[in-house]
């Protein structure tokens, strides 16, 4: 789960790490009061969307010349001219995809002297299992491109969980981003706060870009885009408040409604599967015959009718599926529950693309049998290479 830069910044502020003043607002109207409070006599508008490249991205059906989505202000007219100008408009960055995302909440905060910008994340490490840090001098840019262009410039390491954070860990930060004296006590500090943020609220990507140094000569989280797991969520109600649905794809909460494990991907082959692991093997065959899958879909063991027709549902709701593949292996989730809800689903929604179906498993000649006599149009299939085969062929031929 993902949260906004302003809740981001509150969450480190609980466990003392530096972050600039803000307030965060929803209406135009809301920007004078929060400027004053403020202060000045430098503020930042900034477009509060879950996605970076904001400062960079510009606003669709901008004028000519005009800034981006986080804009530095020098006066409160200006602040309540930016935020007149910004909310309500769909900002298109380059993490956002040619749809952009409309900004609905503004983080007006008081703006900082920089001297210097760094780059900073944390994220769990899959290879080592343990909390990594990534640390660079070239923050404020597009990180992706420093590690393409100057790998050497990117400095990882990994924390032990046995130890937890030590004090060489934030010697290490120091080091990697050239800091002497005061500075490198403060990433020390930083460094071991961070870890403790990073632990105690579960998350599973902690980015700060940049992390400053202040012409004062302080260290300061300027940006924080933070990602929770969600299997933890459970035990965090404070970070479940945060969550922002407007951001969320719509067809992936519907499917968190029926607990059924969706994420929506960029091909045009819907994809129906029952196990995590069937649904991966299902993603990969498909495109080792030439086209890519719309989403993963883990209907789950033991689902029943109506969560079939649920997911159903979602995946024809995604315009870009040209083709359905049902791929399902009976075990505790019987065919025949799986067919009645596909016939469901199809009377429902109507079938306006191929449908192939594989089914194996307990009761799978029932399942055969009652798509059979449903006279629907289903392209039967005997197992997953012959599935992909013919959902990949079909998919090209329509
Ligand atoms: P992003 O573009 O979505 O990553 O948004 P950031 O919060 O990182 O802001 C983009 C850029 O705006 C930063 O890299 C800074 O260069 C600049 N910026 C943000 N806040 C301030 C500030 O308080 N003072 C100044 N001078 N620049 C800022
Ligand atoms: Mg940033």
């Amino acid at each position: 789960m993902n949260i906004h830069e302003y809740q981001a910044k509150a969450v480190l502020k609980e466990f003392g790490l530096p972050v600039s003043n803000g307030r965060a607002i929803f209406k135009a109207s809301e920007a004078e009061a929060a400027a004053k409070e403020l202060g000045g006599p430098l503020w930042v508008v900034k477009s509060q969307i879950h996605a970076g490249g904001r400062g960079k991205g510009k606003f669709k059906e901008a004028e000519a010349g005009e800034k981006g989505g986080v804009r530095l202000a020098k006066s409160v007219d200006e602040v309540k001219a930016f935020s007149e100008q910004m909310l309500g408009r769909t900002l298109v960055t380059v993490q956002t995809g040619e749809a952009g995302k409309q900004v609905n909440r503004l983080y007006i905060e008081d703006g900082s002297d920089i001297e210097t910008e760094f780059y900073l994340s944390m994220l769990v490490d899959r290879e080592t299992g343990k909390v990594a840090f990534v640390v660079s001098t070239e923050g404020g840019m597009d990180i992706e491109q420093v590690a393409h262009d100057t790998p050497e410039k990117i400095i990882t390491f990994s924390v032990d969980p046995a130890t937890g954070v030590m004090s060489h860990h934030g010697r290490a930060v120091a080091k990697a981003l050239g800091l002497t004296g005061a500075l490198a006590k403060e990433a020390e500090d930083l460094t071991a706060k961070l870890y403790r943020a990073f632990t105690a609220k579960d998350m599973s990507m902690l980015e700060i870009n940049p992390l400053i140094v202040t012409k004062d000569g302080h260290l300061k989280c300027l940006d924080a885009k933070i990602s929770f797991d969600s299997n933890s969520l459970y035990r965090h109600p404070e970070i479940v408040q945060l969550r922002d649905v407007t951001e969320e794809d719509e067809k992936e909460i519907e499917a968190s409604k029926y607990d059924l494990a969706y994420i929506a991907l960029d091909g045009t082959i819907g994809c129906m599967v029952n196990g995590a692991g069937l649904a991966m093997a299902t993603l990969d065959i498909i495109k080792l015959y030439g086209e890519e899958p719309a989403n993963f879909l883990d209907v789950g063991g033991g689902a029943s009718e109506e969560k079939v027709t649920a997911a159903f549902k979602i995946i024809t709701a995604d315009p870009n599926v040209k083709g359905i593949l049902v791929n399902i292996f009976g075990g505790i989730m019987k065919c025949d529950v799986i067919a009645n809800g596909v016939i469901a689903a199809v009377k429902a929604v109507g079938l306006q693309v191929p449908l192939v179906v594989r089914l194996e498993g307990t009761n799978v000649e029932k399942g055969k049998e009652i798509i059979r006599s449903s006279g629907l149009n289903v392209i039967p299939a005997d197992d997953l290479d012959d599935a992909a085969q013919k959902i990949v062929a079909a998919v090209r031929k329509g």
